[in-house]
């Protein structure tokens, strides 16, 4: 996934983690992502990250017959590990690594960009005529960000039956339930499904913040109807998440130890200096640091000017 549409806030300040336990709500904005929408939960201005995660993308349902929805041509990454996980539909994955990687429902791709990697996404030639997913990103914490690049494809992601649903473990642990998914800090995602007319209950650390999106269906936080498509901030020292369904709902749930460091986000890059910055889209431009993905047929994406704007808080 890239994002084509850079913020104009490029300055990115860490706000101070709730006190202890919060509902906050804040709606999706549209985005285009090539010829693919999506509503995209995370970074909202009130709340830059939540613990390590920075960005949050979903796209779809869609079904087509034509065409490719997903087609993001080559473009870089750095500072970050990108997580893919979809509901419906296929996605595939090539790097500047040489890695190729079919992405189904239930299997994670996980890429770390660390000190340079560029990547396409897109629809393949074979498909469901289907698409549904979210892109997550985690900030690399300052003793990692510049480490080698990595992709890994995960097809040993556990979906645990519980009371009244399921909980998928796509990194951290959930309940003594670990993904094999490696992390660079303390953190969590699962996929959350909640069964009709059912409750669940799923543990939570009490250490790390938390935020939620419905992706599919209705759900019930503490007696309040949770609107789709909105980040719900749930600050720290929780101990567990409940949540009620009437006609049943698939949930995005993600966390970690507050990030403590201030980030820079700009395009596709996370780093800690305007001038970083300025070196990574110089990087791409004279074709420097980031290596091809050669197996890309078509042009690859341009960074998009560069304006920083000063940003107060
Ligand atoms: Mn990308």
């Amino acid at each position: 996934m890239s994002n084509l549409i850079p913020s104009p806030d490029v300055s990115v300040s860490i706000p101070p983690s709730s006190a202890g336990p919060a509902i906050e709500a804040f709606p999706s904005r549209k985005a285009e992502v090539g010829v693919l929408s999506v509503r995209r939960a995370l970074p909202v201005r009130q709340r830059r990250t939540i613990g390590p995660w920075c960005f949050f993308d979903h796209f779809g349902p869609i079904e087509f017959i034509d065409g490719k929805p997903m087609d993001v041509a080559p473009h870089p990454h750095i500072g970050l590990q990108t997580v893919s996980w979809l509901f419906e539909g296929e996605v595939l994955h090539r790097d500047s690594l040489g890695s190729e990687a079919l992405l189904h429902p239930g299997e994670l791709n996980l890429m770390t960009a660390g000190a340079g990697i560029a990547h396409a996404e897109e629809t393949p030639l074979e498909h469901s005529t289907k698409l549904h997913g979210v892109q997550l990103w985690i900030a690399l914490p300052e003793t990692h960000r510049r480490t080698t690049p990595l992709f890994a494809h995960h097809t040993d992601i556990l979906a645990n039956e519980i009371p009244g649903g399921r909980v998928t473990v796509i990194m951290g642990q959930v309940d003594g339930v670990h993904s094999p998914a490696k992390a660079f800090s303390t953190l969590i995602a699962f996929e959350l499904v909640v069964n009709k007319s059912e409750k669940v209950h799923v543990p939570l650390d009490r250490s790390f913040e938390h935020g939620m999106v419905v992706v599919a269906g209705q759900a019930d936080l503490e007696g309040q109807s949770l609107d789709p498509d909105t980040l719900y901030y749930l600050g720290v020292d929780r101990d567990e998440l409940s949540l009620t369904s009437r006609g049943g709902a698939r949930v995005m749930v993600v966390g970690g130890a507050p990030f403590g460091e201030s980030i820079v986000m700009w395009w596709n890059f996370v780093a800690r200096t305007n001038q970083e910055i300025q070196q990574a889209r110089e990087d791409w431009a004279q074709h420097r640091r980031f290596c091809d993905v050669s197996a890309y047929r078509g042009p690859r994406l341009e960074a998009p000017p560069l304006e920083f704007r000063p940003k107060s808080g």
